[in-house]
């Protein structure tokens, strides 16, 4: 059972003005009651999920009818996913005839007892792609929403989804340069966060110390972290690495901290490498974080110093907007969607090698008049361009724009 918050649009007026919100209701109103239905395959860890949490309550208060569902997949399903994602960013993996039977039986499976009840159904990342096979007896709109940087495949997976996903009225892409080739309309929608949720919002200062505390932080010295589920595109050894390098200078801590996902299957091999990699130092804090940690992650961001999100590959990484908003300062890896948050040297750093994180992060603990500017920078460029309003606006532009097939310009009197 999904659980989902009640969330109202006149809230984010302090925030976003009332000239967005007011939008944001012209736009809604245009496209009146709909029922818009998202499915994706799990309902806690990572990004999608966490947007959705948000997202869907968002709409509804809008008035548009917007429903979540989840497609049922068991270990080996999940195992051939986590490949087709690596591959699919570009990470050389093996995908084999058994795999791609192992996706279109699951597929098969999820479709016998799925309920499409969407007049627009949005099917987030390639998990669910399959259910477009029931396009001819179900739904107005079928749009395929990827949240992966599929710019460089690794030869394979892609040209086993793309009859897929053409059979889709249109795709949306979190960036310009993820789109690939396809006869279908694409729209560019960047992800977002959400300023009032628990992950985000404001904390007392007692809050955050105590929880420092509760993992045995020094909150007198540096604090480096990377929030990020154990996965091998978050380089969480690189990190390690990083952090190894900065603290022959710099008496500083270092927290790597994040749960797992239902379906992300390598995630305890990945924590298992990064304990054995930290080597019993006592300055660096592997926090194994259970769903629902987010007040924690919260003031564990806001405790930091400095935030890396030193991935080799990402979709977008929610977790650069989630510290730009508290005024921290992002070194990041100079991939995916991490180029739209960190603007280098204005909100943070990219970077391209542990060295060169380790760099970055020796300059920011030298300068704390520099990370309050990145920080501040980092915080109107993500309220310019990252929140979920915009995003919310973003998506019924989409169902507008689908609604007027060929029409350069929409007129909404
Ligand atoms: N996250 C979390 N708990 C964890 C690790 C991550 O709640 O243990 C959250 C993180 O704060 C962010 C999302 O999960 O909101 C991860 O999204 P991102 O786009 O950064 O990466 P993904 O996991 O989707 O690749």
């Amino acid at each position: 059972m999904l659980t989902i918050p009640t969330l109202s649009l006149r809230d984010y007026e302090p925030i976003i003005g009332p000239d967005a919100i007011d939008e944001i209701r012209v736009l809604a109103s245009r496209i009146g009651k709909r029922r818009f239905q998202n499915v994706n395959s799990t309902s806690v860890g990572g990004g999608v999920a966490e947007i959705l949490t948000r997202m869907i309550p968002l709409l509804q208060d809008v008035g548009i009818d917007a429903t979540w569902d989840l497609i049922k997949g068991d270990q080996a399903f999940f195992n051939v996913t986590k490949a087709f994602h690596n591959a699919l960013h570009g990470k050389p993996e093996v995908i084999t005839p058994e795999m791609l039977d192992i996706y279109r039986h699951t597929t098969e499976l999820n479709l016998r007892d799925f309920n499409f009840t969407g007049d627009t159904i949005l099917i987030h990342d390639p998990q669910p792609a399959g259910l477009i096979l029931r396009r001819s007896n179900a739904g107005r709109h079928w749009i395929w929403r990827c949240h992966i940087d599929i710019s460089a495949p690794y030869p394979g997976v892609w040209e086993f989804l793309l009859p897929y996903v053409s059979r889709y009225d249109a795709a949306i892409f979190s960036m310009p340069d993820f789109s690939r080739p396809l006869d279908i309309p694409q729209f560019m929608v960047a992800p977002s966060i959400d300023p009032l949720a628990d992950k985000n919002k404001e904390l007392p200062d007692s809050f955050i110390h105590s929880t420092l505390e509760k993992y045995g932080l020094d909150p007198e010295r540096p604090i480096i972290t990377q929030i990020s589920r154990f996965d091998r595109l978050k380089d969480p050894l690189g990190v390690v690495a990083a952090y190894k390098l900065v603290r022959r200078r710099f008496p500083c801590q270092l927290i790597l901290a994040g749960g797992g996902a239902p379906d992300d299957p390598e995630g305890e091999q990945v924590y298992q490498e990064v304990l054995r990699e930290s080597g019993g130092d006592p300055d660096i804090h592997i926090i194994n974080l259970p769903p629902f940690s987010d007040l924690e992650i919260n003031a564990l961001v806001r405790g930091s110093t400095v935030i890396l999100q030193k991935s080799i590959r990402e979709g977008f990484g929610l977790t650069v907007s989630e510290a730009l908003w508290k005024r921290k300062p992002v070194i990041g890896g100079a991939v995916g969607g991490i180029r739209l948050q960190v603007v280098n040297n204005i909100t943070g750093f990219l970077v391209h090698s542990p060295e060169g994180a380790a760099r970055r992060i020796t300059q920011l603990l030298a300068d704390p008049a520099l990370c309050r500017t990145l920080g501040e920078n980092g915080y109107l460029h993500v309220k310019q361009n990252f929140l979920l309003t915009r995003h919310l606006k973003d998506y019924l532009l989409v169902m507008l724009a689908l609604d007027h097939p060929g029409q350069d310009i929409v007129y909404l009197d």
